[in-house]
């Protein structure tokens, strides 16, 4: 990355801007909110800088650009309509290791103006590192669209608080953990809403309910694409200190953490249990004695093929407290991605989902109930297995031309789907190199894939 986005005192810092124009009155607007120390040499004033000049808010000098304008310390926006002329003030501003921007120049710029978004003392400033204007444009609307105006008033409410929390209380990362709570309140809100008496009552009731008790968050983190997690899962997420998650939980999805979370990788890939189940259950239990947040983050939905009620009856028996937050599962992910609707009027009125685990070799299944006509088989954990389910499936009176379906990484970039019938799909994973994790649907639904695929 080129550009290092720093935040710079801006009471003295010397700006002179080369150029009258519209591009240096768009500089000038952006400067005048942070300095008053702004020249501005051209022979020519654009009617706004002319007004800025007029109200004696910036020094205008009326000359054509002379090395003698620029000045040691001094920062140089080199705006004139003349490239030739804005290589010139660079040289000049080279000399005498003054910072420069150049209009429409980038690759020769020492910094660049970001689209800022004020909500003081809240500032946000957005770049594209000068490669998309428009995007950067749009993003700053939509991100302006969408803060609220009172953020100055929620930045002082908070800043007051902060006083009283430093002063009454000593340890970091009990005051860390009395924040999280604070600003998963309704007090942001309330504040927002102008409603500050009201978020000064629900302060006032976090903090003197300060009981160091943990909690236990078990959130399902979807089959991957981060934008299927739920709202409530992305805000526990960044509220835990701890957080222990499986194989199955994407990287994507685990930027969302709290950089300073404890992460600890419990494994689960087959036959790779990094931490065995039991240890797993107290471990949570353990972390949220000591008071803190713990999140355990599962693939899919924690309490389909996920154990995680196993989880949290340990928890329960142990009195911690703790919460469940559904996650959308792989049959739900994998399907929408891929096309395949998993009930539909014309094809099956009943979706079973099945673990297709082995135990010893063989899949322990009700082969009967599972040949049930117009139902859609939905199967976990199958890969290795496939071939002895489609045997049996066949064996107990499946027809060997049924449709099915793997999906390999279902909603993640590397999402890959491949159709076969039960007689065939031996084949297509003997000629394939299908990698974990891999749903199997089977079922007439399968046969919508080729119209409805929609996933470029
Ligand atoms: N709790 C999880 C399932 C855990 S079992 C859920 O609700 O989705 C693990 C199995 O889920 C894998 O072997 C695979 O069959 C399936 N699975 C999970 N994520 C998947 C994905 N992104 N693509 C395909 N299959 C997936």
């Amino acid at each position: 990355m080129n550009w290092l986005p720093l935040l710079h005192r801006s009471n003295d810092v010397k700006f002179i801007i080369f150029g009258g124009g519209q591009v240096a009155q768009r500089k000038v607007q952006t400067l005048i909110k942070f300095t008053s120390a702004i020249t501005v040499v051209s022979p020519r004033l654009d009617s706004r800088l002319q007004a800025f000049a007029d109200k004696g808010q910036i020094l205008h000098i009326n000359a054509l650009a002379q090395q003698d304008h620029v000045y040691a310390g001094s920062r140089i926006v080199a705006a004139t309509d003349d490239a030739q002329v804005n290589q010139q003030i660079a040289q000049w501003a080279k000399r005498l290791a003054c910072p420069i921007s150049i209009a429409d120049d980038p690759e020769n710029s020492d910094f660049i103006f970001p689209a800022i978004i004020d909500r003081n003392p809240v500032m946000i400033a957005i770049s594209s590192a000068s490669e998309s204007p428009a995007l950067t444009r749009y993003l700053r609307n939509q991100l302006d669209a969408a803060l609220s105006s009172r953020i100055p008033q929620l930045a002082r409410f908070v800043s007051a608080l902060r006083k009283t929390i430093r002063t009454s209380i000593d340890d970091t990362q009990q005051r860390q953990q009395l924040w999280r709570k604070l600003m998963s309140s309704a007090m942001p809100n309330l504040v927002l809403a102008g409603k500050e008496d009201q978020a000064k009552a629900i302060c006032d009731e976090v903090i003197a309910n300060q009981d160091h008790n943990g909690e236990v968050f078990l959130v399902g983190a979807g089959p991957g694409d981060p934008e299927l997690l739920t709202l409530k899962a992305v805000r526990l997420i960044q509220q835990a200190d701890v957080v222990f998650y499986d194989r199955l939980v994407s990287p994507a999805i685990l930027e969302y953490c709290n950089s300073k979370a404890e992460m600890h990788y419990v494994g689960k890939a087959k036959a790779d249990h990094a931490v065995p189940q039991d240890d797993i259950n107290q471990l949570l239990a353990d972390h949220a004695k000591l008071g803190k947040t713990v999140l355990r983050l599962k693939g899919g939905d924690p309490f389909i093929f996920g154990r995680g009620g196993e989880e949290i009856e340990l928890l329960a028996e142990q009195q911690v407290p703790f919460q469940v937050v559904p996650g959308i599962t792989a049959a739900s992910g994998c399907s929408s991605y891929a096309g395949i609707p998993l009930t539909h009027r014309d094809y099956a009125q009943s979706v079973r989902f099945v673990t297709g685990h082995l135990k010893d070799g063989t899949a322990d299944l009700p082969w009967q109930e599972l040949i049930h006509p117009q139902q859609t088989l939905v199967i976990y954990m199958g890969l290795t297995g496939i071939r002895h389910i489609s045997q049996e499936l066949i064996a107990h009176g499946m027809s060997t031309d049924t449709p099915i379906a793997l999906i390999e990484k279902g909603t993640q970039p590397e999402q890959a789907v491949y159709t076969s019938t039960l007689a065939e799909i031996g084949n297509v994973i003997a000629n394939n190199k299908i990698s974990a994790p891999t749903l199997t649907i089977i079922g007439d639904v399968v046969s919508l894939h080729k119209k409805l695929s929609w996933l470029k």
